[in-house]
């Protein structure tokens, strides 16, 4: 609760609608307390008296009835039938949505084609129907707002059940021999009542609005009985000689909805999950870079260069480090493997190459990636999305979101092609077609003409890896491009990778869990941990001579094929989290070697040629074969 209250009121306009409301509710629920003069008495020899005189603070009205009473006990009035009508339609109408999105089928067909019949009518005109029907007066104009606002209830949580009573919880809620009344209860409604809660905050102020408008109309209150509409009504026919009886219970009206309206947006924002994260927030087209210290000198290592990569994500007051001093580089015809547990910065490290990392949250604080010797933090975005796919490619995790579901995988190729280069319809096809048979599709042809979700995981993967080849790239970033498919497949893709970096001397960047592959296709090998290098090194000396115990124990995690029977050890425990990263060895909690002094500082990458090392206490048989 209290985070919650955090959320909202770091919402400054929520704040101000906060603080508006509770000073009106506050003032509307001592109202019979206060030493008021009663809102009904008339004094006709005192009428239309100007605000702030002496016994009037407000004025008063065409029959000399006290304005500051009238208005208290009005908007006592307004809001209780305003927040009436809108529990009744939350409640109905959300029943009516779960009802209809639950059991789908003729149910729902029935319901939601009575509900678009409601929604047909415009919806003051459906009110003001109503209220002919049942004849003037509050309860009838409460009834009135309520039951135009039912279908918009009803609507919006059918639409939220439909995508929830197809998932795996409500299978499993069935199977496990719950009801349906128990299921909607137990399982739909904890879930749909943010949505409602959200929804509610959001309409209340246009049912206040509403009810007003009936009274206004003399649908509503009827004499002498006094609610905001009603008063704004009455005070229409002096507006031009005595505009406060107009202004009083306008201004009310006005802050009321207003504080309500702003207090709803930060209630939906600070429940919505998403929204919360700042998941919906618009990302920049590329991550957002504020180094905080100098530019790291060019080293001139290799074609693509990762010179002490730092990347955060911000998010409230916290700081997620990523990537932290994180130096790699790959030279042409050369196959660089990453290989660490998930959320180590493998594939932030990746993507803060292109500047892909979503900003906001993400943010690169220091250091340098060079391609060509040029320093892609600093370049413009124009120069990047022209090195994008043209001289640096991704081959992504997730084929299914790379690629556009509603294109056929045709157009798609084609598209990656002509971005970069001016050649006719014709001859992208070709291209498409050449590059679907490279990555060994078959029925390449009649393959073209599919729409993603008609492929299979591995297809739409090779589609993937066609595509990161489409414009002949100087080096690949891929970031587990293998996972989906099966073996065969992935031996055969393995061997196109491993071809065209010998034939065409594309460099290749690996981010992988599997160590088979990177002794399969990698040169070289960096392990991370906890978004810092802990072990580099050529793959061979690194797989048969671990010098970090992480990567010893990694390796031990692998079965070996032929190896004989041995115990697989598990790591134990978890990485840390990367808000709240130890002061020494990320690794100690986890080290079966670490000692007080891994504790006490951060532990500096140890560098012999090739190999690098982060540890105090690297494995005592390298120490000896280095000695
Ligand atoms: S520095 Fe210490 S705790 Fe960290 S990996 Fe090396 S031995 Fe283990």
């Amino acid at each position: 609760m209290s985070g919650f209250l955090k959320l909202l009121f770091r919402n400054r306009l929520a704040a101000v609608g906060a603080v508006v409301l509770g000073t009106i509710l506050v003032l509307v629920l001592i109202t019979p307390l206060l030493p008021l003069k009663d809102p009904n008495v008339t004094d006709t020899a005192n009428k239309f008296i100007p605000p702030f005189t002496e016994g009037h603070l407000l004025g008063t009205d065409h029959l000399g009835r006290d304005q500051l009473s009238r208005l208290l006990h009005g908007t006592r009035l307004s809001l209780a039938v305003g927040l009436a009508a809108a529990v009744i339609a939350a409640t109905l109408g959300s029943a009516v949505g779960i009802i209809a999105g639950y059991f789908g089928g003729r149910t729902d067909n029935v319901i939601m084609r009575g509900v678009d019949m409601l929604m047909a009518f415009p919806y003051i005109l459906l009110a003001l129907a109503i209220v002919a029907a049942l004849g003037p007066g509050l309860l009838n104009a409460l009834i009135a707002v309520a039951a135009v606002n039912i279908p918009f209830f009803a609507r919006n949580i059918r639409g939220i059940t439909v995508s929830l009573a197809g998932r795996e919880f409500i299978d499993a809620a069935r199977l496990a021999g719950k009801g349906h009344t128990r299921i909607i209860l137990t399982e739909l409604l904890p879930n749909v009542l943010p949505t409602i809660v959200i929804a509610m905050s959001t309409t209340v102020g246009w049912m206040i609005l509403e009810t007003a408008g009936l009274s206004f109309l003399g649908l509503g209150s009827q004499p002498p009985v006094a609610d905001l509409g009603s008063m704004l009504g009455k005070g229409r026919d002096s507006l031009i000689t005595d505009p406060h009886t107009s202004i009083v219970p306008g201004v009310m009206i006005f802050l009321i909805v207003m504080s309500v309206n702003l207090l709803g947006d930060g209630v939906r924002d600070a429940l919505d999950p998403r929204l919360k994260s700042g998941a919906l927030s618009r990302p920049r087209a590329m991550t957002a870079v504020n180094r905080k210290g100098p530019v790291p000198e060019t080293d001139d290592k290799g074609l693509l260069n990762i010179q002490n990569l730092e990347t955060q994500f911000h998010v409230g007051p916290r700081v997620y480090r990523a990537v932290n001093d994180v130096s790699l580089h790959v030279k042409p015809g050369e196959c660089l493997g990453v290989i660490g547990e998930s959320g180590s910065g493998k594939s932030v490290t990746a993507l803060s190459v292109m500047g892909l990392v979503a900003s906001p949250p993400g943010v690169i604080t220091g250091g340098a990636v060079r391609y060509a010797g040029e320093d892609l933090l600093g370049a413009s975005y124009k120069s990047l999305r022209t090195k994008r796919g043209e001289n640096v490619a991704y081959i992504f995790q997730d084929p299914l979101s790379t690629l556009h579901p509603l294109y056929r995988v045709g157009d798609q190729l084609a598209e990656a092609i002509q971005c970069h280069h001016k050649i006719s319809d014709a001859k992208a096809r070709a291209r498409s077609l050449e590059l679907l048979r490279a990555v060994r599709i078959p029925n390449a042809e009649s393959r073209l003409r599919d729409y993603p979700h008609e492929m299979s995981g591995g297809m739409r993967q090779r589609v993937g890896i066609a595509m990161a080849m489409a414009n002949d790239p100087d080096v690949i970033i891929a970031d587990e491009p293998t996972t989906a498919l099966d073996v065969t497949v992935q031996a055969q893709i393995l061997a196109l990778l491993d071809d065209l970096r010998r034939e065409r001397g594309l460099a290749i960047v690996f981010i992988t869990h599997d160590f088979g592959v990177v002794a399969q296709l990698t040169d070289r090998v960096a392990v991370m941990y906890a978004g810092q290098i802990v072990e580099q090194g050529r793959t061979e000396e690194v797989l048969s001579r671990p010098l970090h115990p992480y990567t010893r124990r990694l390796i031990a995690c692998v079965p070996e094929l032929g190896g004989g029977r041995r115990r697989l050890e598990a790591i134990p425990g978890l990485p840390p989290m990367v808000d709240k990263l130890p002061r020494g060895c990320a690794f100690a909690a986890r080290c079966d070697k670490a000692q007080d002094s891994c504790r006490a500082a951060p532990i500096a990458l140890s560098r012999d040629g090739d190999r690098a090392v982060r540890c105090l206490f690297p494995e005592e048989a390298l120490r000896k074969d280095a000695s």
